[in-house]
């Protein structure tokens, strides 16, 4: 967009749509980008969905980089303090607000658990400090995650076969396929490795930076959850715009 194009796309009922990704190691076979991918695929899907409830809907550039603790050590992974996160979202927010949009609506697919803290924290300065109405559906956390497959609700969803579905759909040429055909299944739950205090997908049982079943993933399956994560966005939307 120029400049006079977002100035007319402001106002009552327009709604800014930042996808959130991180630069992350994500096992042997999915780019380092994979999280911004899959952002970017649910900021469409749910922009496409707000729209035809009247609103004017914009997707913002990618926020790419992000707080990445679990994934430090793995060549590739460029991780933010998690103050720079916070900065950066509520900088983007003052921005959108002096403007004169409406709302602001993360599109986020990264689970690190610094990271979500970060985008929390950001989201309640927005709401404390900016006349701007904020929308984040944390994955992971209900009523979200009950929408999402049982490899996700199972913790081992990271580079497994929901994350590379996405892919698989959004951006096939960046799929290392016979890397990912050969993966053995790593059923290791990282939800459940962070509630014990692990620090590092190491830790955490996944060595080589996935876990799931990502030999499984299928360019249908990601179409399909891209269509959720859309419906998602478009709900928590709607419900802080009620
Ligand atoms: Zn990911």
């Amino acid at each position: 967009m120029t400049w006079e194009e977002a100035r007319d796309a402001a106002g009552p009922g327009s709604v800014a749509i930042l996808p959130v990704g991180a630069i992350e190691a994500h096992g042997p076979h999915l780019p380092l980008e994979t999280d911004v991918i899959i952002a970017q695929a649910m900021a469409r899907a749910g922009a496409a969905r707000l729209a035809t409830r009247g609103l004017r809907v914009l997707v913002l550039p990618s926020l790419a980089y992000t707080s990445a603790g679990f994934a430090r050590d793995f060549a590739g992974t460029l991780s933010l303090r998690p103050e720079t996160v916070v900065a950066m979202v509520v900088d983007i927010a003052g921005s959108l607000t002096r403007h004169g949009y409406a709302a602001l609506a993360i599109a986020n697919a990264h689970l690190d658990p610094d990271h979500l803290a970060s985008i929390e924290t950001a989201v309640n300065q927005i709401r404390r400090g900016l006349r701007l109405r904020v929308a984040f559906a944390n994955l992971a956390t209900k009523p979200w995650a009950l929408r999402l497959s049982d490899e996700f609700r199972s913790g081992a969803c990271h580079a497994g076969q929901f994350e590379t579905s996405i892919v698989l759909a959004e951006r096939p040429e960046l799929v290392r396929t016979s890397a990912m055909a050969a993966l053995p299944p790593n059923p290791a739950s990282l939800s459940r490795a962070i509630r014990d205090g692990k620090m590092d997908f190491e830790e955490a049982g996944g060595p080589r930076a996935y876990f799931g079943y990502p030999a499984q993933a299928t360019a249908e399956e990601g179409r399909a959850t891209v269509e959720v994560l859309g419906a998602i966005l478009d709900e928590a939307v709607t419900a802080e715009l009620a």
